[in-house]
């Protein structure tokens, strides 16, 4: 029988240690491997290509997200930017138009730049899409729920409109976690992570992953890998393995907590809109329940009173700390249209809907009470 997520989280890809029996996996920090005679590897080589506490890491996370292949980097950019190299002179992504706005950057700024072209489409509304689709067209891709106005992408549906035309869907995975969703399962042939994020949990490294159920898909992307020298270094494929252990109980937590303050954010009259895809009222709630198995930690909410009703808010609140990044056990707050967003032309912000009331934050896994105390305070 195959074994429950919880267990996996513990266990995928991590043996005890044959030679000693240690049982948690060892932080292998050496960049080379003896061979016994030219060419007669024990296995590992030299630590750019492989290296035993990064095959953990990639062979844990790949179970945990349904996947065959697991690939590890040294920050979630590096894995996107490295998946993208799959495209050639001239093709053509589609993607989702609040994309993280480092990907938008990388999109936008550099690889523009660079013979490939990048339409930002809204992707909840797949009736859309088609439109959209042209003869280079290999990429569509996805991220959901979306940063940070969380949005939702039916998955599903959009991964059969890129079959039938032969084009490759790569899913984002970072905000919902494998925990609450497993884009493979629902056709994706590509997922990245930010592992920095909810994977690793304790905001004390940065990493990246890609898991992929197609072999040539994975050959290919493990070639540019070690051939442009995006290789994460062990310590932080063991601090990320060791986050990932308790990634089931986090989840849980955060998404009780999230549910909650949504729900006492809803009802304070210093906040004109809540935006977490537990609540009824967020437009595509239905699709949530069904496309994920929780809501995650991330909410997104507009304040009263335009830009200094926000900062003297952010200034006031004492267990969030106001700080970009999200996804660890300890809560966060920010301010996208100044901190995270920042990059995004003032034009594309506004068309979005990042206006400067909009507040996000990433709840973190501390008593709920003392969170919505601490809103409710410098809410005033
Ligand atoms: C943080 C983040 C990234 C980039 O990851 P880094 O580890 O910071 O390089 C990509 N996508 C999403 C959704 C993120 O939140």
């Amino acid at each position: 029988m195959k074994k429950k997520f919880e267990t996996r989280a513990i266990h995928a890809g991590c043996e005890p240690e044959p030679f000693t029996g240690a049982v948690m996996t060892p932080i292998f920090q050496t960049s080379t491997f003896v061979q016994e005679s030219p060419g007669q590897k024990k296995g590992y080589v030299y630590a750019r290509s492989h290296n035993p506490t990064r095959t953990a890491l990639e062979t844990n996370i790949a179970s945990l997200e349904e996947g065959k292949y697991g690939l590890a980097f040294p920050s979630g950019m590096s894995a996107i930017s490295t998946v993208i190299r799959i495209l050639g002179t001239g093709d053509h992504v589609i993607c989702c138009d609040d994309v993280y706005s480092g990907t938008f950057r990388m999109f936008e700024k550099i690889l523009s730049k660079q013979n490939l072209e990048f339409d930002f489409v809204d992707l909840s509304r797949p009736e859309f899409i088609e439109k959209h689709i042209k003869d280079n067209t290999k990429i569509i891709w996805i991220e959901t729920p979306s940063n940070p106005l969380l949005k939702i992408t039916d998955i599903e549906t959009i991964t059969n409109i890129a079959k039938s035309n032969n084009i490759l869907t790569v899913a984002d995975n970072t905000f919902a976690t494998p925990f609450f969703q497993n884009p493979l399962d629902l056709g994706v042939d590509i997922v990245v992570h930010s592992t920095t994020k909810y994977l690793n949990g304790h905001s004390d490294m940065i990493g990246g992953a890609v898991v992929t159920d197609d072999r040539k898909i994975y050959d290919q992307v493990h070639f540019f890998q070690n051939a442009t020298g995006a290789a994460p270094g062990p310590f932080d494929c063991f601090l990320a393995l060791r986050g990932i252990k308790t990634l089931a109980v986090r989840m849980e937590r955060h998404a009780d907590n999230a549910m909650k303050i949504a729900q006492f954010l809803e009802k304070h009259s210093n906040v004109t809109n809540v935006i977490y895809p537990g609540l009824e009222s967020h437009p595509q709630h239905e699709l949530a329940k069904r496309q994920m198995s929780g809501f995650g930690g991330m909410i997104t909410f507009f304040i009263k009173g335009g830009l200094e009703s926000a900062r003297s808010f952010l200034e006031r609140v004492e267990i969030f700390s106001l700080a970009e990044s999200l996804g660890g056990v300890e809560s966060l707050i920010e301010h996208p249209a100044i901190m995270t967003h920042s990059s995004l032309p003032q034009e594309v912000r506004e068309k979005l809907g990042i206006s400067d009331e909009l507040i996000r934050i990433s709840v973190g896994i501390e008593n709920v009470d003392d969170l919505i105390d601490d809103l409710d305070k410098a809410l005033l």
